[in-house]
This record gives structure tokens, sequence and C-alpha cells, in this order.
């Protein structure tokens, strides 16, 4: 059976893919599972360039198809800060938390009207060292002005969405779902794959 890998090691992460991937006939594995694949460090200045640099780099150790994802935060009144730092916003070693005192402390003075962001996510796939396709979605909304709610992860509880007055720690997983960067994407990468796959292997 042919296998997806996805370019991760975080298992939180593998689950959420995977949960998406489902429908697509073939093995969906991480990179703990590809022997000899190197650390990849996200250094370039955008989310598409960082998960080309790890879909092409892991395709080139693998016999599989590679989808990597990166993705962050962008607010605009901050230029787009944190943007493809989002994880290590406050720092390396540092927890959401933190990143989120950082958040809020850089955006205190900023007024109601102009406190606009969006969640990006970047999907790149590759397959035998070249790039098969990339993907792009966002998801927008504003900074709060505290935290609120304790579902998901990361900038969730401060991340508001206009139309429910509710940020995503409050609304939880079943609304973000249906609207978040990532599941946009997730969506698009999976149509992809199950076309590319059927015309590829035929399956
Ligand atoms: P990565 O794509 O795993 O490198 O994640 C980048 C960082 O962006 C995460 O550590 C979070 O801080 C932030 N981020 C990305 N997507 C989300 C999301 O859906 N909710 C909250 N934070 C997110």
């Amino acid at each position: 059976m042919i296998e997806v890998v996805i370019a991760t090691k975080n298992d939180k992460k593998l689950r959420e893919l995977k949960r998406y991937l489902k429908s697509v006939k073939a093995r969906v594995i991480s990179l703990k599972d590809v022997s000899g694949a190197p650390a990849i460090k996200e250094d370039k200045n955008t989310f598409k360039g960082n998960a080309i640099k790890k879909a092409v780099t892991i395709s080139k150790f693998t016999k599989g198809v590679v989808l990597a994802d990166d993705s962050g935060l962008c607010v605009d009144a901050l230029g787009g800060e944190p943007g493809v730092k989002s994880a290590r916003f406050a720092g390396p070693n540092k927890k959401d938390h933190d990143n989120n005192t950082k958040l809020l402390k850089l955006t205190k003075r900023v007024p109601a009207g102009k406190r606009t962001a969006r969640f990006v996510c970047a999907i790149a796939i590759a397959h035998n060292g070249k790039v098969l396709n990339i993907i792009e979605e966002h998801c927008s909304g504003r900074i709060a002005d505290s935290v609120k709610g304790r579902h998901g992860f990361g900038y969730d509880p401060l991340f508001l969405i206009p139309k429910y007055k509710k940020t995503f720690g409050e609304l939880g997983l079943k609304v973000k779902d249906k609207m978040s960067h990532r599941s946009k994407a997730l969506k698009k990468a999976r149509a992809f794959l199950k076309t590319y796959l059927y015309r590829v292997h035929n399956v």
C-alpha cells in the first residue's frame, strides 16, 4: 500500500491530520517512521517556504508521498507578526501562555477596530524530491483583549471570531473545524491526494 508521510513528529498534529485523511486510500505514517530523515530547521520567511522545504527534504528519504504543513498567526497591527515565528514568539523554549502574554502586551494600545488578524496554514505535498502541490488557506478574526476559553491550543484563547463574538478557545473544536485555516487547507490536500493517488497508483 502506498504511504503518505506526514512530516511531523508531533503526535497531536499527526492525530489531527490522520483524522482528515481517513478516506485517502493510503497508509498514513509520520516522520517517526522514516529512518534517517534529518531534522529540518524552519528558517524560511514564509509559511509556504517552510512547508515546501520540509516536504521536499523528507520526500528524498522515503518512497511515500510527503505532506508537510506550516501555520501561524499574522496580526495586522504588528505588521504580520508573529507569522512564521508564531511557535517561538516569546522565545525558543517558551509555552503558549508566554506567547499569548507577549501578544497581549504588544497589542495593549491597539484600538478595537484595528485588532484584525488571521491564522494561515500552508501545506506542501511532494514526491521523490519534487513539489506536487502547494496550498495556503487562512481564517480571519480579531485579537481579544484578554484570554478567553480553555479549548484548543496556541493562540486560540485570543483569536476572536466576530460572527460569534467568541474566541476559538471558547467555541471549541466542532466550530473551529468548520472554519479554520488548517481544516480548509486539509480538505484541499485530501482532494488532491485522492486524485493523485488514483492517477499515479490507481488506488
Ligand atoms: P506549526 O505549524 O506546528 O509550526 O505551529 C505554529 C504555531 O502557530 C503554533 O505553535 C501556534 O502557536 C500557532 N498556531 C497555528 N495554528 C494554530 C491554531 O489553529 N490555533 C492556535 N494557534 C495556532
